[in-house]
């Protein structure tokens, strides 16, 4: 069964999909679906975009009726893809070369703009889970794209704050923050030509990064070349500074919010950004999603956003 389902009690759509069930679970190595030579890929390759095996979205879905006004259900129509970073089973945004990141940023610019052209897309969602933790199923370096039909509640929650913030402050919010964080600096992590890497006011989990353009830009699509090399080198900085902060490869969830397509203009409001929410709070604790996070959307941060910001500061790194 593949379907949207509504929520009248949430007004939000759920996705049923059965498929998911089915996906390996972290096969070893020599198992590894997408390592060159493996199933998904007989030959070599560089780095590659393909149709998720086990979908919760599809250009063509399953015909589904809705016969109930309250209980409603919907195909779900839309697209999931895998983003095969490297054909090194071994690497990680990390290690990779900035050169393989920057390529990388070419390919979600790329799937982006293509699959815009399907007007039924409303929202194109790119992101990493990297470790078990956050359920990455598989090992090899790779990230995801979900393609949606309409505008996930948690993005047209920003939407709505990004508008109200532009009315009270007469400036897109991330703008006026920018102002705030470059003067004070007591959150930036790593900061370059025209990206800021930040530990957010507002972080919800314990080592929470985000990184904004300092110019006002809504999409992957109006990154300029400067500012899609300095994004490929503060990816890389963040992860490496992740990864000595306890030795140990660290699990997080890698997030990259745009403006919506095919919908309401909204590049004077809203700001492009990176969200990195990691799981973890220590080297052998977990920063749970518990009934409060999950119940009530409120988070409860047991760290202190300057004193991670701190700490991930010092951790010096070097990228050639
Ligand atoms: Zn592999
Ligand atoms: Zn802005």
């Amino acid at each position: 069964m593949l379907e949207l389902r509504y929520n009248p009690l949430t007004d939000e759509w759920i996705i049923v999909s059965a498929f998911t069930q089915k996906r390996p679970t972290r096969p070893k190595t020599t198992e590894c679906p997408i390592c060159p030579g493996g199933v998904e890929f007989p030959g070599t390759y560089d780095l590659v975009s393909f149709d998720n095996k086990y979908p919760s979205l599809q250009l063509n879905p399953p015909n589904v009726v809705s016969e109930s006004p309250i209980l409603k259900r919907k195909p779900a129509k839309g697209n999931c893809e895998v983003i095969v970073y490297t054909s090194n089973h071994q690497s990680s945004l990390s290690e990779m070369p900035l050169l393989q990141i920057e390529k990388l940023i070419e390919m979600w610019v790329d799937r982006t703009r293509d699959l815009m052209q399907y007007n039924f897309v409303k929202y194109i969602f790119i992101f990493e889970n990297r470790g078990q933790e956050v359920g990455a199923s598989l090992e090899h370096p790779h990230g995801q794209l979900y393609a949606f039909p309409f505008i996930p509640i948690r993005i047209s929650r920003k939407l709505d704050a990004f508008e109200k913030g532009y009315e009270e402050h007469k400036k897109c919010v991330i703008c006026k923050i920018l102002e705030e964080e470059l003067s004070k600096k007591e959150r930036i992590v790593y900061e370059n030509e025209t990206m800021i890497t930040i530990v957010p006011f507002y972080a919800r989990f314990p080592y929470e990064v985000h990184i904004y353009p300092k110019r006002h830009v809504d999409s992957f699509l109006y990154l300029s070349g400067q500012e899609k090399k300095d994004l490929a080198k503060a990816l890389k900085i963040i992860t490496m500074k992740y990864d000595r902060l306890f030795n140990i490869p660290f699990p997080y969830m890698m997030m990259f919010f745009q403006s919506p397509v095919n919908t309401k203009d909204f590049s004077r409001i809203f700001h492009f950004h990176v969200e990195f929410n990691p799981p973890k709070r220590d080297k052998n604790k977990i920063k749970w999603m518990a009934s409060v996070e999950t119940g009530t959307w409120t988070f409860i941060n047991p760290k202190i956003p300057e004193e991670a910001a701190q700490e991930l500061r010092n951790i010096k790194v070097e990228v050639k």
